[in-house]
């Protein structure tokens, strides 16, 4: 059996026994076949003696239960890691950060505690997934959606903690930034509510995210300071009528005025939904990688050769149908002064969705979660080099046209240069409406040389990036220390402040060690960068 490192096997057969007799025998996990599930399937270290295993995993029902496991985890200094569902693919599924913790799986904490239809908010539990949350709302015959990462049977929860995205409106597809109310286990087992959750009586818990004093929710994102155990969102209530509609543009010199005048546009609202900025000519034969941005000329005389345009803009209304068209007049109005510029309506829908409807929309853009996107390099048919999975580099980068031909020629060179194979790719994804994430996929596969020379590759990429000003968002568990190590403005005080916070919440650091490059007190010589 697998032990806690610095644990004694007697001290951990104790603390599991003491657990079984909280949640249930079978809701602790010691055999190796269940254990497996724990495992990350897209792992870069996978089958390696550093690949991150658990040695077991606990599976509570209640508050009360996790209360009891993690002080039960405190008095015996075990390591734990808290998921929600545990689907972090590509960024870490729901394998511990430290190796050897135990997993605290709150999947079967699945109620969802309230829908607020005039408020337009929800509380809900960390098992609560998108599919669960969106059948819920069908079945009540709720007005209010959700908004869906890609793959929709990961948790609202799991996935706002590691600041997740999605594809809707401005304040929603942010899912970090459309959490409102949080509590939360911390590491001696008592319990904190933020904001308003912390006045006894205050029914505004999920309308009102500061309360008094220093607003502590920020604590908790990408943290190893507590055990989630409750979260408040807003939600999308269902607009009238959705329009797509997307510019087109004939010249390299277009991208500038492009992006200022788009970021004019959303900061002002005169348009609410996800826009996108890709490249027809850079992308005609590879849809989701976008090629290299060639010199002006170059890419003008493509422009020429092939008839595609160099730069298409797509942007998303919702809202009352007189409202939309109004804007997207407006829009073109502004538009109007580009050489050779092209509008079209791609696509208007009026709410609510008939059956014909479900067929033909782009379902993440409605609130509808699915799993569509795993035939992303599957392996079924018409797959070209399916790989064993993926891990994503998510880089934040200037909302600017510079930024955005910057961004692409450093990544695609260095990419090109180190021989990191790629198979999505796009400078400008627009989770944030201040900023844009570089998002690429690199393959990975149960291959350890090969996941060797990737990780190397991957740390100079990192380095590059940050000599650029640009940082990871968000990443892997192999690369969290290096890219905490990147933010090193002032000899890193963000990590020193977050490392001293830790010691006084934490002080027997047994909760998801490591995560995020931030190490308890007596496994911080264990960093890596
Ligand atoms: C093809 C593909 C497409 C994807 N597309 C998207 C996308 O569009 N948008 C997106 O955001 N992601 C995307 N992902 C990444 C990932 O699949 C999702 O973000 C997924 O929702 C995360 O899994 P989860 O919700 O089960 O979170 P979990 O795995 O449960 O949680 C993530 C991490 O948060 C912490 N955590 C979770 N719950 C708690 C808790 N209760 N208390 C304390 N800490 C906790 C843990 O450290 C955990 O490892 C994609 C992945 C793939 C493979």
């Amino acid at each position: 059996m697998a032990v806690p490192p610095g644990v004694s096997e007697a001290d951990f057969l104790d603390a599991l026994a003491e657990m079984r007799s909280i949640v249930g025998d079978e809701w602790v996990f010691t055999e190796a076949e269940d254990l497996n599930t724990y495992r990350d399937f897209y792992s870069v270290l996978w089958g390696e003696p550093e690949e991150r295993l658990a040695s077991a995993a606990v599976a509570p029902s209640t508050v009360e239960e996790v209360q009891a496991v993690v002080r039960i985890a405190n008095e015996r200094r075990i390591p734990l890691y808290p998921i929600s569902t545990g689907r972090n693919l590509g960024y870490g599924g729901p394998a511990p950060v430290y190796s050897g913790s135990v997993v605290l799986d709150l999947k079967r904490m699945n109620r969802i505690l309230e829908v607020n239809e005039s408020n337009a908010s929800c509380l809900v539990e960390p098992g609560v997934t998108y599919f669960d949350m969106y059948r819920h709302l069908q079945q009540t015959g709720s007005k209010l959606w959700i908004d869906v990462p890609d793959p929709g049977w990961g948790s609202m929860v799991g996935n706002a903690l590691d600041s997740g995205g999605g594809y809707t409106a401005a304040p929603y597809r942010g899912h970090w930034e459309a959490v409102c109310g949080i509590e939360v286990v911390l590491g001696d087992g008592e319990i904190l509510r933020t904001g308003m959750g912390a006045l006894p009586g205050a029914e505004t818990w999920q309308q009102y995210r500061m309360g008094i004093g220093p607003c502590l929710d920020g604590l908790f994102r990408q943290s190893s300071l507590g055990v989630v155990t409750k979260m408040g969102f807003w939600l999308f209530p269902q607009p009238e009528a959705y329009l797509n509609c997307s510019i087109d543009f004939q010249r390299f010199e277009d991208i500038e005025p492009l992006v200022d005048l788009i970021n004019e546009l959303e900061y002002g609202n005169i348009f609410n939904g996800m826009p996108s900025i890709t490249s027809p000519v850079l992308t005609r034969d590879t849809p989701m990688l976008m090629q290299e941005v060639p010199a002006p000329e170059v890419m003008n005389r493509l422009v020429r050769e092939t008839g595609l345009p160099a730069w298409r803009a797509s942007l998303v209304f919702y809202g009352p149908e007189k409202v939309i068209r109004a804007q997207w007049e407006y829009v073109q109005e502004r538009f109007s002064s580009f050489e050779g510029v092209a509008f079209r309506e791609n696509q208007f829908v009026k709410l609510p969705l008939t059956a014909e409807d479900l067929e033909r929309i782009p379902k993440a853009r409605f609130g509808i979660p699915s799993l569509d996107i795993f035939a992303v390099g599957s392996r079924g048919a018409g797959s070209f080099n399916p790989s064993d999975g993926h891990i994503w580099f998510s880089a934040i980068i200037p909302r600017t046209g510079k930024g955005y031909v910057e961004a692409n020629r450093v990544m695609r060179r260095e990419c090109a240069r180190l021989g990191i194979p790629l198979f999505m790719f796009s400078p400008a994804v627009t989770c944030w409406t201040r900023s844009f994430v570089l998002f690429a996929a690199v393959p990975v596969y149960k291959d350890t040389d090969r996941n060797r020379a990737l990780r190397e590759k991957i740390h100079e990429i990192i380095r590059i990036c940050a000599e650029h000003g640009w940082g990871e968002y968000r990443c892997p568990p192999a690369f969290q220390d290096a890219v905490m190590e990147s933010y090193s403005f002032n000899d890193n005080i963000l990590r020193r402040v977050n490392e001293k916070i830790k010691d006084a919440l934490d002080p027997n650091g047994i909760l998801s060690a490591g995560r995020y490059g931030i190490w308890p007190k007596h496994l911080r010589e264990r960093r890596e960068a």
